[in-house]
């Protein structure tokens, strides 16, 4: 089995670099994924002024450039609302200008849902989850025009590859790279929303690797996928599933923190996606889109002041910034405790997204779409309260930041769900 450089002795250089300062916010956002985007819309609506960099050319991640599509529920399918607040407001913008899935019960936010309808089926026309398929280009778009419209300072096809420490454990900004070359760009805050804790495990701060089984999810339409608008982007999966049925023996389970590894999982993904289909007739079938970015659910996360697991299922957290449902098990509902979108030592420094402070089955459940959009959502309050009070992140005041997102319409206990 090849290592894919993992162990392997390598040769360094050193490399003297004089690097332009291009420009500077107060709230930087490295990575236009759901979080990235959640998190520069909920820091600018704070009054702060916010840049956002993504190092593709456009927005949405792996829920658009990487073709996940549906959007897991924000309710506990029991038929009680769990999450609102920008988790919502993205679920309905996902579908504004293209189609949707959505169960009928839930289909118009002012009418209250009607329980003799609720479905025991997840998905269900009527009495389904309050959750939705949506169109990737068309979910871009909106995004394009609702950053624009509040205010929100946009780079595209620009990386963040070095946070700028000082003093150990202060980030003063991050140096990228573009078509324009090498720039510098300060900040007060900065929030990691890259899904691979890119910024904050070059910064030194304590990251855990995960594990991934092997899967591959293309969009496909066929002669006959006319039904709908929505079945002309059909999936088509390859590999395993979630819980890792269908994984190919002997097939590593790559962290995807190593760019030959990614490398590896797209080609593999690609090689079997061809496979499957090249016998197939082909004026009748057509893979209408391939992902752009690697499908790995848990590559690297934070180890924060405080790590949300398993057994803090149903439990009331005093510190909570957000209330997540589980998308899997219906009734089941995580409070996401501050701690767990910063480490302690680092005082301007936030995850956000698929890679904050959870493990084993609660980092599942808090990576999905509208779990990332929540992280993003308090990530981005928090930092625009910390650049307002000119205070590390750990000196924050958790009644004041709670106050503050409970503002934006948030659910952050389950008690208030009713
Ligand atoms: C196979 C699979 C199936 C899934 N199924 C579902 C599902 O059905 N429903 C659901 O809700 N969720 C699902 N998920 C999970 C969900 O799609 C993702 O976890 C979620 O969208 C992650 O959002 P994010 O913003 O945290 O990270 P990402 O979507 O990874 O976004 C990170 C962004 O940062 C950018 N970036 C990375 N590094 C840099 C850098 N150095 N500089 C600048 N930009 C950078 C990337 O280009 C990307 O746009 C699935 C995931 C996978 C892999």
């Amino acid at each position: 089995m090849n290592d894919h450089g993992r162990g392997k002795r390598v040769k360094t250089i050193t490399e003297c670099l004089e690097t332009p300062v291009r420009d500077s916010a107060d709230v930087l956002v490295v990575g236009g994924g759901i979080a990235g985007v959640a998190a520069a819309l909920a820091a600018r609506r704070q009054g702060r002024d916010v840049l956002i960099l993504e190092k593709t050319a456009l927005f949405g991640g792996l829920a658009t450039n990487g073709l996940i599509s549906w959007y897991e529920p924000l309710c506990d399918g029991e038929g009680t609302q769990l999450m609102k607040g920008l988790p919502e407001e993205l679920l309905r913008l996902s579908v504004r200008y293209g189609p949707d899935t959505l169960p009928e019960i839930w289909r118009d936010p002012g009418i209250p849902v009607d329980r003799t309808k609720l479905a025991a089926q997840k998905q269900h026309p009527v009495g389904g989850r309050y959750a939705t398929y949506f169109s990737p280009t068309m979910f871009q778009l909106a995004i394009d025009e609702l950053l624009q419209k509040e205010g929100v300072r946009i780079r595209l096809c620009m990386s963040g590859v070095r946070p700028l420490m000082e003093g150990g454990n202060t980030c003063r900004g991050v140096v990228t790279e573009s078509v324009t070359g090498r720039e510098a760009y300060l900040a007060r805050m900065v929030i990691d929303a890259t899904g691979d804790a890119v910024i904050l495990a070059r910064a030194g701060v304590p990251c855990v690797e995960g594990e991934n089984y092997f899967s591959f999810v293309a969009q496909e339409m066929g002669a006959n996928a006319v039904s709908s608008v929505i079945s002309r982007r059909k999936w088509h999966s390859i590999g395993a599933n979630l819980y890792g049925a269908g994984h190919p023996e002997g097939y590593p389970r790559y962290a995807g923190t190593r760019n030959e590894e990614e490398t590896a999982f797209l080609l593999d993904g690609r090689r079997c996606l061809l496979d499957s289909i090249r016998r197939r007739d082909r004026f009748r079938n057509d893979v209408t889109a391939l992902p752009s970015q690697a499908q790995f659910r848990k590559t690297r996360r934070l180890r924060g002041g405080a790590t949300l697991v398993e057994s803090d299922c149903r439990a009331c957290a005093d510190r909570s910034v957000a209330l997540i449902c589980d998308f899997d098990r219906p009734g089941d509902w995580y409070e996401l405790p501050y701690e767990c979108l910063y480490h302690p030592d680092y005082p301007n420094l936030l995850a956000a997204g698929r890679m904050i402070s959870s493990d084993g089955w609660a980092w599942d459940v808090t990576r999905v779409i509208p779990g990332c959009a929540a992280s993003g959502e308090a990530a981005g309050i928090a930092a625009a309260m910390a650049v307002d009070e000119g205070q590390a992140l750990n000196r924050l005041d958790i009644r004041s930041l709670q106050t503050r997102i409970r503002r934006q319409n948030v659910l952050i206990h389950r008690q208030e769900a009713g």
